[in-house]
C-alpha cells in the first residue's frame, strides 16, 4: 500500500496575516526605492512592535530585509520619531496604553492590527459605554488578549478555561456579554460557553450582524480562518495515522490546531507541532500509512512544502488533499499606507 500525506485545505496564511506581512514589505520596498534602506543616521527603514505575526521564519525573513523588531516602544530611539521612521503595530493589536505612548512620542504608526481583532476592540468600547461587564475568553499574556483587555481592564474579565468560570462573580442585575480571542479552539470554547451560560443564564452573545464570521453554535469571536482551519484538520485527522501541524509554539491558532488534530486522532495516533521540517523525527512515522498535515494562519506555505518533501523522502509518496471550503477573504492595507499611495 502506498504511504501517503493527507493535506488540509484551507491551511496557512489568513487575510489578517497576509495584510500584516505585506504592510512591512511595502514599507521596506518604499524605503529601498527611495534609497533610504541604508540610512546615514544608522536608523532602520521600519520598526515593528512585537512579532508582526507569530512565526519565527516570517520574522527572521523580514529582519533580514532590514526591519527591526522590538518588544516595547521604549526600545525605539526618539531620533526615529523625529526622522519619520514608521513603527508598525502587529496583527494581534495593541492596548490604548501603547497607542498613547506612540502618540506622546510623536511616532509614525502604521497599524497592522487585523481588522477582525480591531472589531473586537471596538465592541469592547461599545459594550462598556452601554454599561456591560464583558467576559472575555482568551489566553493570559497573549498579545491579542493583552490588547483587548487593555481597552477597559476594569470591565473586561479574562478567563481561559471552563474551570475558571467559578472564579467569576457578578450580581444578578449586571449586564453581561461574551467576547473571545479570535484564535481559540471552537470545541474548547463551546464547553466554557456552556459553563458560563449555566452560571450566568442572562449572559448575552456578541451581535451576529456585526460578527458575520461568528460560529453558530457556539457563538464567539473565533475568526473565519481559525474555524476553517480547525474544521479541515478535524477531517484530516480522521483519515490519518498521525498529524503534523507546521507553526510556531507562540502561535495560538497553531497550538489549537494541534489540539484539535489530537482530539480527532484520539488513541489512534499523535499530533505534533513543528516550526519546520528540521524538527521532524523520522521515528514518529515508523509503521504508519498516512500522515496528515496542516499549518497555522501565520505559516508560509514553503515551510509546509519542506515538511511534505521530508515525508516523501521517508516513503510517503502518495498525496491527498482534504478541502472543506474555499476562502476569499482579503483586507486592504492599513490606511496610513493607502494615504501615501
Ligand atoms: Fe485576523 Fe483571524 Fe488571521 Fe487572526 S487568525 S490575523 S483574527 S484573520
Amino acid at each position: 500500500m502506498t504511504k501517503s500525506v493527507v493535506l488540509a485545505d484551507p491551511r496557512g496564511f489568513c487575510a489578517g496575516v497576509d495584510r500584516a506581512i505585506l504592510t512591512v514589505q511595502t514599507i521596506l520596498k518604499a524605503a529601498e526605492a527611495s534609497g533610504k534602506r541604508t540610512r546615514e543616521d544608522g536608523l532602520p527603514p521600519v520598526y515593528v512592535r512585537r512579532q508582526i505575526v507569530h512565526n519565527k521564519h516570517v520574522v527572521e525573513d523580514l529582519a533580514g530585509q532590514g526591519a527591526v523588531f522590538v518588544q516595547e516602544l521604549a526600545e525605539i530611539p526618539d531620533a526615529a520619531a523625529q526622522a519619520g521612521i514608521p513603527v508598525v503595530f502587529s496583527a494581534h493589536g495593541v492596548s490604548p496604553v501603547v497607542k498613547a505612548e506612540a502618540e506622546r512620542r510623536g511616532m509614525h504608526v502604521v497599524d497592522a492590527t487585523c481588522p477582525l481583532v480591531g472589531k473586537v476592540h471596538r465592541e469592547v468600547l461599545r459594550f462598556v459605554r452601554e454599561g456591560y461587564e464583558i467576559v472575555y475568553i482568551g489566553h493570559k499574556g497573549h498579545d491579542e488578549a493583552v490588547g483587548v483587555v487593555g481597552e477597559s481592564p476594569e470591565h473586561v474579565h479574562l478567563i481561559e478555561h471552563e474551570s475558571d468560570v467559578d472564579s467569576l462573580e457578578f450580581s444578578s442585575d449586571a449586564k453581561l456579554v461574551l467576547l473571545s480571542q479570535t484564535t481559540l479552539s471552537v470545541d474548547e470554547t463551546a464547553g466554557t460557553i456552556a459553563a458560563l451560560k449555566e452560571r450566568f443564564p442572562w449572559l448575552e452573545m456578541p451581535p451576529k450582524a456585526k460578527f458575520p464570521w461568528i460560529q453558530e453554535p457556539p457563538s464567539s469571536d473565533i475568526c473565519y480562518a481559525t474555524s476553517n482551519r480547525q474544521a479541515a484538520v478535524k477531517l484530516v485527522a480522521q483519515q490519518s495515522d498521525c498529524v503534523v501541524i507546521v507553526g510556531s509554539a507562540n502561535s495560538s491558532n497553531s497550538v489549537r490546531l494541534m489540539e484539535v488534530a489530537q482530539e480527532g486522532l484520539g488513541e489512534r495516533g499523535k499530533a505534533y507541532r513543528v516550526d519546520d521540517a528540521s524538527e521532524l523525527d523520522p521515528a514518529w512515522f515508523e509503521g504508519l500509512e498516512s500522515v496528515g498535515i496542516s499549518s497555522g494562519a501565520s505559516v508560509p506555505d514553503e515551510l509546509v512544502s519542506g515538511v511534505i518533501d521530508a515525508l516523501q523522502n521517508l516513503g510517503f509518496t502518495g498525496m491527498k488533499s482534504v478541502e472543506t471550503i474555499k476562502e476569499n477573504m482579503h483586507f486592504v492595507l492599513p490606511a496610513e499606507l493607502r494615504r501615501k499611495k
